[in-house]
């Protein structure tokens, strides 16, 4: 019988502020970073690796609070946590101590996130298959099993989400074999970030456009008539035939939003992310019934489940961006994509950060195998930084994410990648104090 023997959490921070890479109208000087857990058992072949993301600073703090809940795991078995991981997920984000500092949010959530990524890499590894596949070949009433409906069933019912996975099982073999062969759909954003020049931005656009991105996402919000101009260049490099989406990174309040928005109508935006608080669902509505026809994407700073369903049961959210390392893993992923495919709202996952296209090409197949069917509509975030990092990266053909083929979640780092960006003491961040 397998254990669980021990779980070890690393800071792990990468210097991506040097090149302005992740950086945008708010966060303007990211160092990409990762809670990293590492989950070993009494088989020395067997771990879990698991991320949450953050953007520098405080990623001790996210550490700090996984070690708090390590003690839940210690000596269970690893059969115990595969079928028990719904109860298990509960007791942790409803701790009697722990919640007080969330609940269900903030940094305690990315604990849980980076615990239980951590524990799905580990049983999909077990179960030999990659994540997305061992959650897709796993039948419904095993799924149903890990999930919590809690402060949900008002939107949706068990009955409701048992029924979607029911309808579409019979559709899943025809779905993965297309998926093993085309893959998912994804759009850059690369090419914009706002601390990128004119020219860096025009040939970053066509060396994408020649890799066969037809979707660019660029960065917007400190100046309109910047903003304007950027938009104007982008579209005059990659022509009406390709998509172009921004994201103001919630700078505007709803009244700079409306004017913002307005004024970007001409460029036919496939959508506009985040344009205000991510707490502020009223506000959204009120933006979107100002904009009219413009849809507007938000989700990536959404605490957790509860939030998602006011979003979208509102329709204040038209495009909804899941974080794998804000939700409560697949525990909670799962849910969201269930009421996102009840409202009829597109899921398209955020991926702008360290690990995250490593995750959201699972979840992007999960979505489309298990639940929703749909992926001509639709693209998967994607960032071409720090992949090299990774034991299993992205496989990314003719923009598109090809399906990961590796046992588990895909986001074992390297051992030297992780060594030499430990913080404080790796020898990165060592050299320089
Ligand atoms: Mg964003």
């Amino acid at each position: 019988m397998i254990k669980i023997l021990n779980i070890n959490v690393d800071d792990v921070r990468f210097p991506t502020s040097n090149d302005l890479t992740g950086s945008d109208a708010v966060h303007t000087d990211p160092d990409y970073s990762a809670t990293y857990v590492t989950i070993h058992t009494s088989d020395s072949n067997l771990r879990g690796f698991g991320i949450a993301f953050t953007i520098g600073k405080g990623n001790d703090i996210v550490a700090e609070c996984v070690r708090n809940y390590i003690p839940l795991f210690i000596g269970l078995s690893l059969n115990e946590v595969e079928k028990n991981i719904g109860k298990l997920w509960f007791d942790c984000v409803d701790h009697s101590q722990l919640r007080w500092l969330g609940p269900e949010k903030g940094v305690v959530h990315m604990a849980v996130a980076a615990i239980f990524n951590a524990f799905w890499d580990l049983i999909s590894r077990q179960n030999k298959k990659p994540l997305w596949k061992f959650v897709v070949e796993s039948d419904p009433e095993t799924i149903m099993s890990w999930l919590t409906f809690k402060h949900i069933e008002d939107v949706m019912t068990k009955d409701d989400a048992y029924e979607i996975l029911l309808e579409n099982q019979k559709f899943k073999e025809e779905r993965i074999n297309l998926i093993l062969k085309e893959g998912y759909p994804s759009y850059t954003t690369a090419a914009g970030w706002l601390g990128y020049s004119n020219e860096k931005i025009i040939d970053l656009c066509k060396q994408y456009m020649e890799k066969g991105w037809k979707h660019f996402k660029i960065k917007v919000g400190l100046n309109l008539e910047q903003d304007v101009k950027r938009l104007e260049i982008i579209r005059n490099t990659i022509g009406n035939d390709c998509f172009i989406m921004v994201d103001a990174n919630q700078l505007w309040d709803v009244e700079q939003s409306i004017k913002h928005i307005n004024a970007y109508k001409k460029f036919n935006l496939l959508f506009v992310e985040e344009p205000t608080s991510p707490d502020d669902i009223l506000g959204f509505k009120k933006i979107k019934e100002a904009v009219g026809d413009i849809n507007l994407a938000t989700g990536e700073a959404c605490g957790g489940r509860v939030m998602f369903k006011q979003f979208l049961e509102s329709g204040a959210m038209n495009v909804c961006q899941i974080d794998s390392c804000r939700l409560g893993s697949i525990n909670e992923i799962l849910t969201v994509l269930l009421m996102a495919h009840k409202f009829k709202v597109p899921v398209f996952p955020h991926a702008g950060g360290v690990g995250l296209c490593e995750y959201v090409q699972h979840l992007c197949m999960i979505d489309y195998i298990l639940i929703n069917g749909e992926k001509d509509n639709k693209v998967v975030e994607y960032q071409d930084s720090l992949h090299e990092h990774f034991k299993y990266p992205c496989n990314i053909q003719n923009g598109n994410y090809m399906p990961p083929l590796d046992h588990g979640y895909s986001i074992e780092m390297k051992k030297e990648s992780v060594n030499r960006y430990l913080f404080p003491k790796g020898e990165y961040w060592a050299k320089l104090n």
